[in-house]
């Protein structure tokens, strides 16, 4: 498709060794509304910022009340019009060529998420933008199955349905709530966090490639204040949001008594439980894996590690051996283990709580290496010494921020796993299937992972106990989210 070269920057990523060279990005984008590029009413359009070097990758168009009220009545046409009257194997059809065309452009997406993010581009590429095309693929199989994946109900879409989603898996937060919400019929809004946007408006691209109708899927984006436009919108359906604790006890507040269908994905204060006799070389990979991956910007991160009392020492130091060989540098190096915070306020959250760590008395521990210069970096890092109430073991750090606590005793560590606020995940290690059976019924979380962990498939639910919300999103848990069951 011809395009205005003023608009456009070529962004030649040859030296990127995932890049096929030309990635394209605009140097502006607008809103996504009715399967079209509109202006955003204000005028407004706010920085989309590489956090590896705080260079402007692209101005994003910030929307307003009217902008959202737009988008709203474009899904809404399109769900009475058009999307809850074709046949479930018509809808299909669609998510299907929408996953196809993600998978085709795989390595674009991969490199967009990467620069926006400070991804590493091995996660992008291996990780998320697969996993984003899965959802899609997955969710296509139901579209026309909802009788079977709901026996003896009459099953019947929302209507409209506003999606708001956090920055650390942008592409794949927009494919959890996409992918189902277009299967079950309904027609949406969606909202990506406002440090990274581009893959969500890359999918907006795919989207109308695709020839999905026009305003099924609509793309706004903008700050918290445009997420409250959605919120509050009187002709939404269902508010789908994935973030932080204290924004989803807004949204559960203003949501309350209107009628619309909530489902909240929300923090994470995860244990990863190590027991003595875990096949301990593997078990440092998914300690490792559980805090690092994603630079600890993961809900479900293995925040707070557990090691029983008489294997602390070994695998303490096994851990600090393994962390001293990652690599940090580069997103776009596909050596490259940890890549770069995903912005200025998430690093000084970070630093914030390092430095309480350090107040309350803690011992601390960082690789030592060099960080790269011009970008937001932080260094892994342990925390051993805290007790049970210190603010680093109790609040979220959403960094590559790991604190260890040992115990002697089962019961000893699933009283000190479960004493959070939080309920999203878990991890444990340990080599007899009885533990495994008896800590998994007995932690409060969601997710439980047994000798593994941060392993995501599109057939299972995710979702948390107490303050990480409640709704699940992946898998037939997923799709309920989406339908009215009669
Ligand atoms: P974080 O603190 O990690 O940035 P947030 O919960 O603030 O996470 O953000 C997650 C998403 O929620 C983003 O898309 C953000 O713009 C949006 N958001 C922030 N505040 C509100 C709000 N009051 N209502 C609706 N959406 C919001």
């Amino acid at each position: 498709m011809a395009k205005k070269k003023s608009n456009q920057i070529k962004w030649d990523y040859a030296s990127a060794p995932e890049s096929t060279g030309h990635i394209q990005l605009k140097d502006r984008y607008d809103l996504f509304i009715g399967g079209k590029w509109v202006k955003p009413s204000s005028g407004k359009y706010f920085d989309s910022i590489n956090p590896a070097n705080k260079k402007v990758i692209a101005k994003v168009a910030h929307a307003n009340g009217s902008d959202v009220d737009k988008a709203v009545k474009a899904a809404r046409k399109a769900y009475d019009e058009i999307w809850s009257r074709i046949s479930p194997a018509e809808r299909a059809k669609y998510i299907y060529r929408i996953a196809r065309l993600m998978q085709e452009r795989a390595r674009e997406l991969a490199v967009i998420e990467s620069l926006d993010a400070g991804k590493v581009i091995r996660e992008s590429r291996d990780v998320d933008v697969p996993l984003a095309c899965n959802h899609f693929f997955y969710y296509a199989g139901w579209a026309d199955k909802l009788e079977y994946a709901f026996p003896n109900r009459r099953v019947e879409p929302l209507g409209v349905a506003g999606q708001i989603i956090p920055w650390n898996f942008p592409l794949l937060m927009a494919a959890w709530k996409i992918a189902p919400a277009l299967a079950a019929g309904n027609t949406i809004v969606l909202k990506p966090a406002e440090t990274t946007s581009l893959t969500a408006l890359k999918l907006a691209e795919i989207i109308k490639d695709s020839g999905l109708p026009d305003g099924v899927v609509n793309i706004v984006t903008g700050f918290g204040d445009t997420g409250a436009e959605i919120v509050n919108h009187k002709d939404i359906n269902k508010i789908a949001f994935t973030g932080s604790t204290a924004v989803g006890k807004i949204i559960q507040k203003a949501t309350a008594g209107t009628g619309k269908k909530l489902t909240l994905e929300l923090g994470g204060k995860s244990a990863n439980i190590i027991m003595d006799d875990a096949p301990l070389d593997q078990a440092v990979e998914g300690i490792i894996n559980g805090i690092f991956f994603n630079q600890g910007h993961v809900c479900c991160a293995g925040s707070r590690l557990f090691v029983q009392e008489n294997v602390a020492d070994i695998v303490i130091e096994k851990l600090k051996h393994r962390m001293k060989s990652l690599i940090i540098g580069d997103p776009l190096d596909k050596n490259t283990d940890i890549g770069a915070i995903n912005s200025k306020e998430q690093l000084d959250t970070i630093n914030k709580y390092i430095k309480i760590g350090l107040k309350e008395g803690a011992e601390m521990y960082q690789t030592p290496c060099d960080l790269p210069k011009g970008g937001y970096y932080c260094a892994p890092t342990l925390f051993t010494g805290m007790s049970q109430s210190s603010v680093i073991v109790q609040e979220e750090i959403f960094g590559p921020v790991l604190t260890i606590q040992t115990f002697r005793t089962v019961d000893e560590v699933i009283q000190k796993a479960n004493n959070t606020p939080y309920g999203l995940a878990a991890g444990v290690w340990t080599d007899k299937g009885s533990r495994i059976f008896n800590l998994t019924t007995k932690l409060k979380a969601g997710v439980i992972w047994a000798n593994t962990y941060n392993k995501f498939d599109p057939t299972s639910p995710f979702g948390g106990y107490k303050e990480s919300g409640y709704g699940r999103e992946g898998g037939l848990h997923g799709l309920e989210a989406y339908v009215k069951l009669k």
